[in-house]
């Protein structure tokens, strides 16, 4: 008996998108994903994918992965037998018999796409459900709300046998949306937003500001961490990091204290989007909450929003803290966000930043940098490494 993994992904809502395409970028992202894992064999039929592995592949480590795939609704691993009524039937009992220990009630459901096999759907529930209840006595037979559902796919090639389904990650599959660069710090709130874009099918390239002295290269480690852990949703991420130190020294020697924090964000955001522009990324992506801190009031986020030609996404921005915190413990990057070392905001921020600044006074401030050459200078550089968790 052949034990693989279905892939359905028949709930999602397809908009805008076909079929095939979808169906195609999601089994290109799975094949990246599980090629250190082993090989597999994918084959795609009546909004199924069936992952076969091959020899020496595993399973158990393939599984953890798929969990984390965007684009798949749900998954189940399953038997994959001959079509044969008896060999269904053994298989069923030997296969699920630890699921069906541990529970009180069950049902089956046959689904038969091969009209050739010679029991219909009923008949197939009925022979299955009678025989799994003369192996396991402690069964009832509940249709309307069985602890575990039995299902039998009878299908080209083979009948599949499974127990309950695996919850997948939901979304759409990474690279459906296009790629945006989200600007990652050392903190909580940045890889949750990176996750949430990722999840509607954006592909990721991130950027992070790094000033040494002031920030060390523990800091710059806990980012790689950081997005290794979001990589693992998103695909691999190129990660580019810019080097922040002389611009902010800059800020500080000329720039009013009140409104530092503010500037400095117009000069990421600059920055930013010229990086993003040249590895063809239409957005840019923030972990910015409304209120969560002085610079992120509106007038400071209209203020920052004013030197941006792209777009700007903000998943966060309706959200409290301790719901960005729940989402950062299931995809198990809080850990690592909470180590403490420095990142370059917390080394400048101001004792008494302007919660309500204006444009012409930011503009105003500014004319005391020279702006193009620091944005110039900082981008030529920037470096890149590549993250990829597998
Ligand atoms: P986070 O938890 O993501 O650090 P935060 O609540 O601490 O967010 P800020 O420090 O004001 O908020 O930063 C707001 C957003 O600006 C961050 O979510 C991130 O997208 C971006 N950002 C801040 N610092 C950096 C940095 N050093 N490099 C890249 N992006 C940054
Ligand atoms: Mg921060």
């Amino acid at each position: 008996m052949k034990e693989i993994i279905l892939i359905k992904n028949g709930e999602l809502a397809l908009k805008g998108l076909n079929r095939r395409t979808f169906e195609d970028m999601l089994v290109k992202n799975m094949r990246r994903r599980l090629d250190s894992a082993g090989k597999f064999k994918f084959t795609v039929a009546q909004s199924t994918i069936v992952a076969e592995p091959e020899e020496g592949a595993d399973i158990d480590e393939a599984v953890a992965r798929i969990e984390k795939v965007f684009g798949i609704a749900a998954f189940s691993r399953a038997a994959a037998v001959e079509k044969d009524m008896e060999v269904i039937l053994k298989s069923a009992e030997e296969y699920l018999a630890p699921q069906l220990l541990s529970v009180r009630s069950f049902k089956v459901e046959a689904k038969r796409s091969d009209k050739k096999f010679p029991l219909n759907s009923p008949e197939i529930c009925r022979e299955t459900g009678g025989y799994l209840l003369r192996k396991f006595p402690h069964l009832v037979v509940d249709v309307h709300n069985p602890d575990m559902v039995v299902t039998v796919e009878i299908r080209d090639t083979h009948a599949y046998i499974h127990g309950k389904q695996i919850k997948g990650a939901g979304g759409m599959p990474t690279g459906s949306a296009g790629r945006a660069a989200v600007l990652i710090s050392g903190g909580i709130d940045s890889p949750v937003a990176a996750y949430m874009m990722a999840k509607r099918g954006l592909e990721l390239i991130a950027i992070h500001f790094a000033s040494p002295p002031y920030t060390s290269e523990r800091a710059e480690q806990k980012v790689h961490s950081l997005l290794k852990q979001v990589s693992k949703y998103s695909g691999r991420i190129t990660l580019f990091v810019v080097p922040f130190t002389e611009i902010q020294e800059l800020i500080k020697d000329n720039c009013p204290e009140d409104i530092f924090t503010v500037i400095m964000r117009r000069m990421m955001m600059r920055v930013a989007q010229i990086i993003a522009q040249k590895e063809n990324s239409g957005a840019l992506i923030t972990g910015e909450s409304v209120g969560q801190v002085a610079s992120q009031t509106m007038p400071a986020i209209a203020c920052t929003d004013a030197v941006c030609e792209m777009p700007v996404f903000r998943p966060l921005i309706g959200m409290d803290k301790d719901e960005v915190v729940a989402i950062s413990r299931k995809i198990e990057t809080f850990d690592i966000s909470i180590l403490p070392y420095e990142d370059c905001c917390t080394v400048f921020t101001p004792k008494h930043p302007k919660t309500r600044p204006t444009i012409d006074y930011v503009e105003e401030c500014e004319k005391a940098l020279e702006v193009d050459r620091l944005v110039d200078e900082a981008v030529k550089n920037t470096r890149f490494v590549l993250i990829n968790a597998y």
